[in-house]
């Protein structure tokens, strides 16, 4: 399936829901994001001057699906508390709650990522698969970064051939090990 009779069946799927969905001719938005699918606004957002424009788009679309077809897993994961503590609310936060935060955070990730890899496979669509697994590994262990230094890097470019280029099981990304050793492997190549 090409990627505008995709984004025309997503985009069908989510007014079918109510969800009021915004395409910006812009690069990102404030916070360093290309896109976002908030549940209690119905919200759904994506960057089109962003370069990787349609992996962001098929990646919130399928948090949306995430709500729609797991509310309890959604419910359970889905309330971004940690995002809210890098957007500089959330600060009277204990270290403990930030890091179950983190936890629940790269548990949505996650399913969301494997969720966007079997959609790719299902339509065929027009993506690398091998860059996509790796980006989505890359961004998966970003939220360490962010736990560290407050706020996502800038870019992932740069890490993504010092990333599996398989999705790995949880445990995998839940580790700060991993997180540390890509850093640290950053480092070494500079
Ligand atoms: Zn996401």
């Amino acid at each position: 399936m090409n990627q505008f009779t995709f984004i025309g069946m997503a985009i069908m799927n989510m007014v079918n829901y109510g969800i009021d969905i915004k395409l910006l001719n812009k690069r990102q938005f404030k916070g360093g994001y290309a896109g976002f699918y908030i549940s209690n606004q119905k919200a759904f957002e994506v960057a089109t001057q962003d370069p990787s424009f349609f992996d962001v788009f098929v990646h919130e679309y399928c948090h949306f699906l995430q709500h729609n077809e797991d509310p309890n897993f959604f419910k359970k994961y889905g309330h971004c508390k940690f995002i809210q503590w890098l957007s500089g609310y959330q600060n009277q936060a204990t270290d403990e709650e930030v890091d179950s935060w983190l936890m629940d955070g790269i548990m949505l990730e996650h399913d969301c990522e494997k969720r966007a890899i079997n959609l790719i496979k299902k339509y065929k669509l027009p993506l690398d698969i091998e860059a996509y697994k790796k980006s989505a590994n890359a961004y998966i262990l970003s939220w360490w970064y962010a736990r560290e230094f407050c706020r996502m890097p800038n870019n992932l470019n740069c890490v993504l051939d010092l990333v599996p280029n398989t999705i790995k099981n949880i445990s995998f990304y839940r580790n700060k090990n991993n997180y540390l050793n890509v850093r640290q492997r950053f480092i070494d190549a500079k």
